[in-house]
């Protein structure tokens, strides 16, 4: 059972009708979904939501369409470096992008520069700015840190990104800021890449992409309103931004249930970052796993999210959810469980709410 995590080991006959039944239910449920594809995602009440997806494989796209998706709010770059020996050279990630946007057509698609390190890929380069041998990956040489420490990559990934940006509607996404000072240095370059290219005679978008900083730190959350500056739009990324708020390695089984987006630590700085944003006039989305759960989905609304990017899959249930939601009581949930002193009780709030829609 995918949708559980279940795997049952030599099922009984009994067990396989079950499971026979159970995906029968599946597809039933699934179909009834599909209908609201072309259905806009508003709450009862008005409330307009922007739902995008979170891509890993451009294969993907097509279903991401299919299903209703109004954007890519995530793509995660990763791919494109997995499974060979050496990292992909501009032209060769340029030439990925346009595929990618040749299917989204003029909807917007955030690319996330390179990932790497922590739970991720790791890449065997063998100079002192690796992060092979770090002793704690997850806190050490990943993501924008990494990218920084090797311009090369860095300044190739960005090269691709504006090539494509003359192709669509493309905003930059930074992983795993902590400093305001890793956003400046990385538009620097990124604008002294798109001087090159435009004297070279080569097309980039005109304006440049957006750029925008990925808060799943509590170091960037709690300076949101400062990283704004800095900043064309935010997007939370609640997987990470709970592991380093609760200290809880998001991979570790022995801690899994400690894992909990819903400690007040982490609503809080959902809620700061969301607010540092309407005060800057500058756009925050939310891509973590929360944002597919239809269990957390009254509870971000109420919390002042209108844009969230999630896996495909997830997108159907998602806007069915909001369309049977009214905002003002979302609101009032959002104000409860913010009162609450503990994960458990929140959890306890929003099923209990649930319930009632
Ligand atoms: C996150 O951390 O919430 C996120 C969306 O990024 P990833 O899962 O790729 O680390
Ligand atoms: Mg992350």
């Amino acid at each position: 059972d995918g949708g559980d995590g279940h795997v049952i080991m030599r099922p009984n006959a009994e067990g396989i009708t079950e499971a026979r039944r159970e995906r029968a239910r599946f597809r039933r449920a699934r179909r009834r979904l599909d209908k609201l594809r072309d259905l806009p995602a508003v709450t009862r009440d008005g409330g307009d939501i922007q739902l995008q997806v979170n891509l890993e494989l451009p294969a993907e796209v097509a279903g991401a369409i299919e299903a209703g998706a109004e954007g890519v709010g995530l793509l995660r770059t990763e791919f494109m470096f997995m499974n060979r020996e050496t990292p992909p050279d501009a032209e060769e990630q340029y030439q990925t992008l346009v595929k990618l946007l040749a299917g989204t057509g003029d909807r917007p698609v955030t690319v996330r520069t390179l990932d790497i390190g922590g739970d991720k890929l790791s890449y065997s380069l063998d100079d002192e700015a690796s992060d092979k041998g770090s002793p704690n990956p997850a806190l050490g040489l990943r993501a924008i840190r990494f990218s920084l420490r090797h311009r090369d990559l860095l300044s190739a990934q960005l090269e691709a990104i504006l090539r494509a940006s003359a192709h669509g509607q493309i905003r930059v996404l930074l992983p795993m800021i902590t400093t305001a000072g890793e956003v400046r240095r990385t538009r620097a370059l990124m604008r002294r890449i798109a001087t090159r290219l435009v004297r070279d005679g080569v097309a980039v978008g005109d304006p440049l992409p957006p750029l925008g900083a990925m808060v799943e730190t509590p170091a960037a959350a709690l300076s949101a309103d400062r990283l704004v500056s800095e900043c064309d739009f935010l997007s939370l990324g609640t997987n990470d931004l709970t592991m380093y708020t609760l200290a809880v390695d998001r991979g570790d089984d022995h801690v899994a249930d400690l894992y909990d987006p819903l400690h007040p630590a982490v609503l809080r700085l959902i809620q700061f970052t969301r607010e540092a944003g309407a005060r800057a006039d500058i756009p925050v989305n939310l891509c973590g796993e929360i944002a597919g759960d239809p269990r957390f989905t009254a509870l971000l609304l109420g919390l002042g999210l209108t844009d969230l990017s999630m896996a495909a899959a997830s997108l159907p249930a998602v806007k069915q959810r909001i369309r049977k939601l009214d905002l003002g009581r979302a609101q009032r949930l959002a104000e409860d469980a913010m009162r609450e002193p503990d994960a458990r009780r929140i959890a306890a709030l929003i099923d209990e709410f649930n319930k009632t829609i």
